[in-house]
């Protein structure tokens, strides 16, 4: 899949770092994160925010397999977001992570507090893949759309891996008779 090109400033940009932004016209432009920061920056007046690219980072899991991590950080408003995720192709996959903070913290603080927050959660596994079974009692991951299932059952993402909604429910009936609550959480809180 081809680069975009940022309809402000002309960079050819990975499709993961550019975002649509709706025009007063209902129209919207393809624009580079970069340029969507200092456009929101603009026009609320936070002339000190921090604009910058953060560089990717390596970590390892408790497997000892590295994962690489990108990210993009986003001014909405008078918050922040910085978003850590794995690419597959050019194409987010994988682990993902959210931080919130305010849009005069320190983004390299921000980014370290997400790094501890990725290292904690790639410390656990909570799926056996070769024996197709939860390995503790606890599973922890996000809920994706399944294009084979046209949204009627979710894909989800645990320990970095696709799980079909099927698989899960294999799982599942390994431990039929026993208990289970679900609590499903924002994306930027830790599970
Ligand atoms: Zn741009």
């Amino acid at each position: 899949m081809a680069h975009k090109r940022c309809e402000q400033c002309g960079n050819q940009t990975p499709p993961w770092d550019t975002i649509h932004f709706g025009s007063g016209d209902g129209g919207h432009e393809l624009i580079c994160t970069l340029c969507f920061n200092a456009r929101i920056a603009e026009s609320n007046g936070f002339t000190d925010f921090e604009n910058v690219r953060l560089d990717p980072v390596r970590i390892t899991d408790c497997q000892g397999e590295p994962h690489h991590f990108h990210f993009q950080l986003r001014l909405l408003g008078d918050r922040i977001a910085l978003d850590a995720f794995e690419l597959r192709g050019e194409f987010r996959a994988g682990y993902r992570f959210q931080l919130i903070g305010e849009a005069d913290d320190d983004v390299f603080v921000l980014l370290g507090r997400l790094v501890e927050k990725i290292r904690r959660a790639l410390s656990v596994r909570h799926i056996d893949f070769h024996e197709c079974r939860i390995i503790d009692s606890t599973v922890r991951g996000r809920i994706e759309w399944d294009e084979s299932q046209a949204g009627r059952v979710p894909l989800v993402v645990v320990d970095g891996k696709e799980v079909s909604g099927d698989e899960l429910g294999r799982m599942l009936m390994s431990m039929e008779g026993w208990q289970f609550r679900l609590d499903i959480a924002d994306p930027s809180d830790e599970v």
